[in-house]
């Protein structure tokens, strides 16, 4: 059996996409932009108020939306996806060993980690960090 990797696989921002939470214009609300592969639109879903939409499937989809899981920190913003990219970050910043696992065919400088600001990978912030995300996580989901 193979051993278990240490560190965390490098990930792509787009590998969140599929998902992203953003506030609802309406209400306020946590609302979802999900794609629809079939339609090549994106669709918004409030999960709070009745608000549908359709948005372009294009990179601009989320053009006037606010992202719901901005992480305001004394350093500046870190922005997470979804649930799944805020563990990831949690996670990432966490780990004693920042030591991505990168696949040979994998371009290193792509990754979502290796996009992280250097403040965000400094052991002497980890902590703070750590508390921000716990904040956003707790007050933005
Ligand atoms: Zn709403």
């Amino acid at each position: 059996m193979a051993k278990a990797p240490r560190g965390l696989p490098a990930v792509h921002w787009r590998d969140f996409e599929d998902r992203v939470l953003v506030s609802c214009p309406a209400c306020g609300g946590l609302a979802v932009v999900s794609p629809d592969p079939e339609a090549k639109v994106r669709r918004f879903v409030c999960q709070a108020c009745p608000k549908r939409d359709e948005l372009p499937g294009n990179t601009n989809y989320l053009y006037g939306l606010e992202l719901r899981l901005v992480i305001p920190t004394r350093h500046g913003n870190l922005v997470a996806l979804n649930e799944a990219h805020l563990d990831y970050l949690a996670a990432y910043i966490g780990q004693t060993l920042r030591k991505e696992l990168v696949s040979a065919d994998s371009v290193k400088n792509r990754s979502q980690a290796s996009r992280l600001p250097a403040w965000a990978k400094a052991a002497g912030n980890r902590e703070e960090i750590l508390k921000a995300i716990a904040r956003t996580r707790a007050s933005r989901l």
